[in-house]
């Protein structure tokens, strides 16, 4: 038992998985993170997702080369989604909107902790407004606010979801062999007898499939 912050789970021989202090490696990964709510409520999010506003640095990161991002978030989540995108962008500044600044120092970062008021745009998102009025021209906003949740980890691992929740099969198993899911993540009902029973199966399948060495 590790009482560990998930940060990122990448997969390559087999799953990669970096915490706040730590990395791991293991041949399977059971997702059971629960059901992350902390989509921030500012005006404008919701209209520029897509265009402009992204949950993702590793899969959406690339569109915004040598362009002007930001990160939305002040954790440990917030900085790692930060490193993935220094490199690909501009430069990214971290909004904490109103929250203590993160310990992150580099080149290309800034941090600016001004309570957003909305996020303005045409066609795509142009520019951040904050409540004291000032406005921040942008290309690119990628929100990692908290911790990173389940269908965060799926969605970067290219396992499908719908409406944010877990695609799975009657074993827990996700489209990604090896990578299963389980409870509130997965979606329908949001209970605990739920929960522990796809718990149970997800356990349980992902210790066969370990046995027959990755071969269900
Ligand atoms: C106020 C409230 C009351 C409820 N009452 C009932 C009830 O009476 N009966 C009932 O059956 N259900 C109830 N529920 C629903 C029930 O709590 C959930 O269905 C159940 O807890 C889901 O279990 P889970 O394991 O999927 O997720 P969770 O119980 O949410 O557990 C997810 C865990 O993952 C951890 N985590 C998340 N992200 C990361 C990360 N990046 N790195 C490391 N750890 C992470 C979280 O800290 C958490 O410990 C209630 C829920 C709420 C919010």
């Amino acid at each position: 038992m590790k009482k560990e912050e998930v940060l990122k789970i990448e997969l390559s021989d087999n799953f990669i998985i970096k915490t706040s202090n730590s990395e791991y490696t293991s041949k399977v990964v059971i997702l059971a993170t629960g059901n992350k709510k902390n989509k921030p409520k500012i005006s404008g999010i919701e209209k520029f997702e897509g265009k402009g506003v992204s949950y993702c640095a590793i899969c959406d990161g690339f569109f915004y080369r040598n362009k002007s991002v930001a990160v939305l978030g002040n954790g440990n989540y917030a900085i790692s989604e930060t490193n993935d995108l220094i490199n690909i962008a501009k430069d990214v500044t971290i909004l904490t909107n109103g929250k203590t600044a993160p310990e992150l120092r580099a080149d290309n970062v800034n941090i600016d902790t001004k309570e957003i008021n909305k996020f303005h745009g045409e066609n795509k998102l142009e520019h951040i407004e904050f409540k004291d009025g000032s406005k921040l021209n942008i290309d690119g906003v990628f929100i990692a606010q908290g911790v990173a949740g389940s269908s965060d980890f799926a969605k970067k691992l290219g396992a499908l979801t719908k409406n944010d929740k877990i695609i799975v099969n009657e074993n827990m198993e996700t489209t990604i062999k090896g990578l299963y899911a389980c409870g509130d993540c997965t979606g329908g009902l949001l209970q605990i007898s739920k929960a522990v029973y796809e718990g149970t199966i997800a356990g349980l399948q992902a210790v066969q499939y370990i046995k027959l060495g990755g071969k269900i």
